[in-house]
């Protein structure tokens, strides 16, 4: 026999805590779904300062304080379940199946975030371990490459921040970017840009450069690079690589069940955040038009809670165009 709840939100990252917080607050019956444990992406981060009211927290300390904000008003979680799949039932209800358990639910939101891109070439999988010397994050390993030699791939704002961060520990980063603009902020390359041009800096930038292969013996002794312009090749000795490509959404368990794009985002008008099955919404990384910030899948969780409500009230209003006629500020 399953439970029921009222809202079941998968993902325990900031858009499912922010949804957490109002849906539990409005005294509904809400559960957390979380594979691993509470944080998605900014478990990992150190250094927040570009969420408002906190001048500078780090990622665990803030998303602690998520969590027991939404616990403190009833909403439950459970961490370690894996959501497999979800069925839309005759009724209108909505049965979500992890690994050993179900639950019955008469609305979902969606926020299961995104995972690690890879560059997909040899060695990248074989020495994937901060100590073999492959790693996604830099705030996580850094410290284990202290006085080594690393190499760093990416250009967005991902990169800047974690070269910068792995800049600390090193005592050579050497940034390879595939083309020779950084996608990452102006503020980011500035001060990017400045480290590299400090005397006897530890950053080098190699624009144009790719990755073909990472080689060593048990663990990373050298990457084999190509710059893309003149098609010229080294083998470049270092101690680790880390990976900053940026993310896929993890919605592998939704084929077939939302309608998602080709990159595996979640559907959704952007106003309301509805997918195309009735009761379900989506917040966050996953969704299509994400600004992916941490503010903006807080306030994407909110919306959902908030949206939810309209659906509760009135089950055809999912069918509805985005229309000025909803007044949310009268709730
Ligand atoms: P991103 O913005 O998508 O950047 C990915 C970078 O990796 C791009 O420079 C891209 O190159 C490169 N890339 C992609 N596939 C590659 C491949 N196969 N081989 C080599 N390079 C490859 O990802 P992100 O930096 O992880 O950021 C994700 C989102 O989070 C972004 O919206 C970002 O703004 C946001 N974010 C914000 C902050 C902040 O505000 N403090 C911090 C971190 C992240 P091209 O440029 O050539 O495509």
């Amino acid at each position: 026999m399953s439970e029921r709840y009222d809202c079941i939100i998968i993902g325990a990252g900031p858009a499912g805590l922010g949804a957490a917080l109002y849906t539990s607050r409005d005294r509904l019956r809400t559960l957390v779904l979380e594979k691993v444990y509470p944080g998605g992406q900014i478990s990992t981060t150190d250094r927040i300062e570009n969420y408002p009211g906190f001048e500078r927290i780090t990622g665990p300390d803030l998303i602690e304080k998520m969590l027991k904000q939404a616990q403190s008003f009833g909403a439950e979680l459970k961490t370690s379940s894996e959501v497999t799949s979800i069925e839309r039932l005759e009724d209108g209800n909505l049965l979500v199946h992890c690994d050993e358990d179900k639950y019955l639910t008469r609305s979902i939101i969606l926020s299961p975030g995104s995972d690690y891109r890879k560059i997909g070439v040899a060695g990248e999988e074989e020495f994937r371990s901060a100590g073999a010397g492959v790693s996604y994050c830099g705030t996580c390993d850094a410290p284990f490459f202290k006085g080594k030699q690393v190499v760093a791939v990416g250009g967005g704002n991902t990169a800047l921040e974690e070269t910068l961060h792995l800049a600390k520990y090193a005592e050579k980063v050497t940034l390879i970017h595939r083309r020779d603009e950084f996608r990452a902020t102006k503020i980011l390359q500035e001060e990017l840009l400045a480290k590299a041009n400090e005397p006897n800096s530890n950053l080098i930038i190699k624009y144009s450069t790719i990755a073909t292969a990472i080689e060593g013996e048990g663990k990373v002794q050298s990457v084999r690079l190509k710059n893309v312009k003149t098609g010229e090749e080294e083998s470049y000795p270092c101690d680790g690589v880390f990976i900053f490509i940026g993310m896929v959404p993890n919605t592998g368990f939704l084929k077939g069940f939302v309608e998602l794009t080709e990159n595996g985002f979640v559907k959704c008008d952007c106003a309301y955040l509805r997918t195309n099955v009735p009761g379900v919404f989506v917040a966050g990384d996953c969704r299509v038009g994400a600004a992916m910030q941490l503010a903006t899948a807080v306030a994407d969780g909110v919306t959902a809670a908030m949206m939810l409500k309209q659906y509760f009230r009135d089950p055809n209003w999912w069918n509805e165009a985005v229309s000025d006629n909803l007044q949310p500020g009268g709730w």
